[in-house]
């Protein structure tokens, strides 16, 4: 069943290594709540009235967000559209945002599963990383939600920092483990281009990220997850059983999804379209009714590499026998062949007419997938 993703394209401070599309003024929020409005109706056949089994709240930060507002939000998707009663509908909130009366505000919504921010449990860290946040808050706004009767969290961590050694890896993930979060996400801190960090690298005013030492974090998260019970669902999904992120895994099986908001991208299994990244003009388009979205059909080869992309990240892997049947006999030949290679140094794991990365494989995921791909 699809999704549907609301980009709130809001923060309150620039986080320095963060390439999302976002405003730190807050003095177009009403107007883009209105071009929201607008832009569901407009879209209410992009998915052509099939049931909707998850909604997210991505940014930016949604959780910037009041009660009132995000029930205007619901109201207007309910009109358009048809949510299951089971939907797993996500919110993404900022520590410093979560006070208890802002949690209880939350739970009076339709919101059933919050992904917390938290990056890091050391305060240096989130110094070097321009948060909002302190980690006093991080801890305290996750025991707040739990109190409040959200069962379903996630939280955000992020290793490879400049200033994270490995034991403050291993406390951070024993902090995460203490908090007793059903669902973790970890990302490996990549330094993108046009962001602040990388202004500060380039100046020689902070030092780049070090491989090394990246790679050796995602070696002690592998073994600390397995021990605490934890399965890697995705290369940086992790999540006990049954608390799998049903947004994303949707993403994962290429079901079709509506974005929603400046920057957000949609697919409906044969063309993708993605917003404007830009608040202002995203509002006067649909101030007149209309998107400014561009768009791309997806070609075979497009649609294979995608599928390599993002099934070789997951524990189900890639399914040669749904390449044969998707693209020809040409296709499944070509990914086997191309996986040899790493077949044969154990990197890729041939079982059951899958291909699945394992734990050193891991670790060259981007690599072998582009080895996969086909480009004509
Ligand atoms: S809060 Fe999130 S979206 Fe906003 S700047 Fe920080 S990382 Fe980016």
């Amino acid at each position: 069943m699809p999704g549907i993703y609301i980009h709130i394209p809001f923060c309150k401070q620039a986080c320095n290594y963060c390439d999302f599309h976002f405003s730190t003024s807050l003095t177009t929020k009403d107007a883009f709540l209105n071009a929201l409005k607008k832009e569901i109706e407009v879209q209410k056949e992009y998915l052509k009235g099939d049931k909707i089994s998850t909604i997210y709240f991505g940014g930016g930060t949604p959780s910037l967000l009041s009660e009132s507002e995000l029930m205007n939000i619901f109201e207007t998707l309910e009109k358009h559209f048809v949510i299951s009663p089971d939907a797993e509908i996500t919110l993404e909130a900022n520590p410093d945002d979560l006070t208890k009366e802002k949690i209880k505000q939350l739970k009076a919504t339709p919101i059933n599963r919050l992904s917390i921010g938290i990056q890091s449990f050391y305060d240096e860290d989130l110094k070097l990383m321009n948060r909002a946040h302190n980690a006093k808050e991080a801890i305290t706004a996750v025991k707040a939600a739990q109190d409040s009767g959200f069962e379903n969290i996630t939280i955000d961590l992020i290793y490879g920092i400049q200033t994270l050694t490995n034991s403050h890896w291993k406390n951070n993930l024993t902090a995460a483990f203490d908090l007793e979060v059903k669902h973790i996400s970890a990302y490996c801190l990549t330094v993108e281009p046009k962001t602040a960090m990388a202004h500060q690298v380039k100046m020689g005013q902070l030092k780049n990220v070090d491989e090394h030492q990246s790679a050796e974090q995602f070696e002690i998260m592998l073994d600390k997850m397995k021990k605490n019970n934890f399965i890697q669902y995705e290369i940086s999904n992790f999540c006990k059983q049954g608390f799998y992120s049903k947004h994303n895994s949707n993403y994962w099986r290429k079901e079709n999804y509506l974005g929603l908001g400046p920057s957000a991208h949609s697919y409906n299994g044969h063309s993708r379209q993605w917003n404007i990244s830009n608040n202002p003009l995203y509002i006067q388009s649909l101030e007149k009714g209309k998107l400014n979205v561009e768009k791309e059909e997806l070609t075979a080869e497009q649609k294979y590499n995608e599928y390599i992309l993002t099934s070789l990240r997951t524990m189900w892997g890639t399914d040669l026998n749904y390449i044969e049947q998707t693209f020809g006999k040409e296709y499944s030949a070509h990914s086997l062949t191309e996986a040899e290679k790493y077949v044969e140094t154990k990197k890729v794991l041939h079982q059951k007419n899958k291909l699945l990365l394992s734990d050193e494989g891991k670790l060259f995921a981007d690599k072998i997938a582009s080895d996969l791909f086909i480009i004509k």
